[in-house]
């Protein structure tokens, strides 16, 4: 057979908009301004993926984004399919950091690899199940309002509620205390600070948390403070989760060697898509934590791939993926991806199973063609 080349990459301008403010410990959000990658191969196939910039994590914003992307594609283009590893470094090698944006273009490659062998992502990364059960965030809102939201979830057949705390304790907890009342006991309740305490204060606060049988604290401390979470962990009987303590590799294994948390929170927007995400994962195992797939702002295009890749990790428990779930638009025309009783599922066909995105959701920013064909025939 013979080889095929990335022939065109377009790169696109996109915002998803909330159907209502999303609230969090660190700020709030209406709508996000994300960027959509399209890798051609030479026999006109192309791979999507999308890149939502998280500025208070990844140091991201749509512009950076497109620079980065425009430095990337350049890389790209014109090389062999077939070596995905290569292609795969190159992402990773051409520039520090910018995790949201080799995340585009990672999971776009993988989407084009899995079109062109005909298999959905989660098959072509090598299958471990159908489905897989994801949580549904509830923000920082008024405690009446989080109960009306927490009833429609029960209805929906949601078993995880992950609740953002980190504001007033004292609100936090009623609004906790009311939600655990609406969901009954059957139902799991995470919580998740986003940085907001200080070590000491948060094994306090999640002492108190814990009267309302919380399952899981998710990043309690600052991203930086490993040892801080690593104390909180050694402090309160509740799995401890890192987020924005681990956004690569390397993190994971700071992590492991402090014995910090007992679970990690993988998103593809802090690791720089599948290929890094499939190693913390691998470390993750290897150390006995285990995983959680997260999101940041992903309209349809970056769910999907998180859910591949989750589809095809044993050590990925459960997953977060649910920004598209509380979206107006995802830019593809989909109001939101299948979520069955409280599991998403994968679309059917092949790669990620979207189409394309929806040409007036996106709007062009750039094109990069090979200059000249290095083919024969
Ligand atoms: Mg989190």
């Amino acid at each position: 057979m013979p080889f095929m080349e990335i022939s065109k990459i377009e790169i696109f301008t996109g915002t998803v908009h909330f159907l209502a403010p999303f609230k969090i410990s660190l700020g709030t959000s209406e709508f996000s301004e994300d960027v959509i990658v399209k890798i051609y191969a030479d026999d006109g196939i192309f791979g999507l993926g999308e890149a939502a910039p998280a500025a208070r994590i990844t140091g991201e914003s749509q512009e950076t984004i497109l620079g980065a992307s425009v430095s990337i594609a350049q890389n790209l283009i014109g090389n062999d399919t077939d070596s995905m590893n290569a292609l795969l470094d190159t992402i990773q090698s051409t520039i520090l950091r910018n995790s949201a944006a080799k995340a585009a273009f990672d999971t776009a490659l993988y989407d084009l690899v899995s079109k062109m062998a005909g298999k959905p992502l989660y098959r072509y990364l090598g299958g471990y199940r159908e489905r897989v059960q994801s949580d549904v965030t509830i923000g920082i809102m008024p405690s009446a309002e989080a109960v009306t939201k927490a009833q429609r979830l029960l209805n929906m057949g949601v078993g995880i509620v992950k609740m953002k705390v980190g504001d007033k304790i004292d609100d936090d907890l009623e609004r906790v205390k009311k939600v655990r009342e609406t969901v009954g006991q059957k139902t799991k309740i995470f919580i998740d600070a986003n940085q907001a305490w200080e070590p000491k204060n948060a094994v306090s606060a999640i002492r108190k948390f814990e009267k309302y049988d919380i399952d899981l604290v998710e990043q309690p401390v600052k991203a930086s403070d490993v040892d801080g979470l690593s104390f909180v962990r050694k402090n309160v009987d509740v799995p401890v989760m890192a987020d924005e303590a681990v956004h690569t590799p390397e993190d994971a294994i700071r992590i492991v060697k402090s014995d910090a948390a007992d679970m990690i929170n993988i998103k593809l927007m802090k690791a720089g898509g599948i290929y890094n995400a499939t190693k913390i994962a691998a470390i993750s195992e290897a150390a006995g934590l285990k995983n959680m797939v997260g999101c940041m702002m992903e309209g349809a295009v970056g769910i999907a791939a998180g859910i591949h890749f989750a589809l095809s990790s044993k050590n990925v428990t459960f997953v977060d993926l649910d920004s598209d779930i509380d979206m107006k638009n995802t830019l593809t025309g989909m109001r939101m991806l299948p979520f069955v009783e409280g599991f998403r599922e994968p679309l059917d066909g092949a790669g990620i199973g979207i189409d394309d995105v929806d040409s007036n959701e996106v709007k062009l920013f750039r094109t990069i063609k090979r200059r000249s064909s290095s083919r024969s025939f």
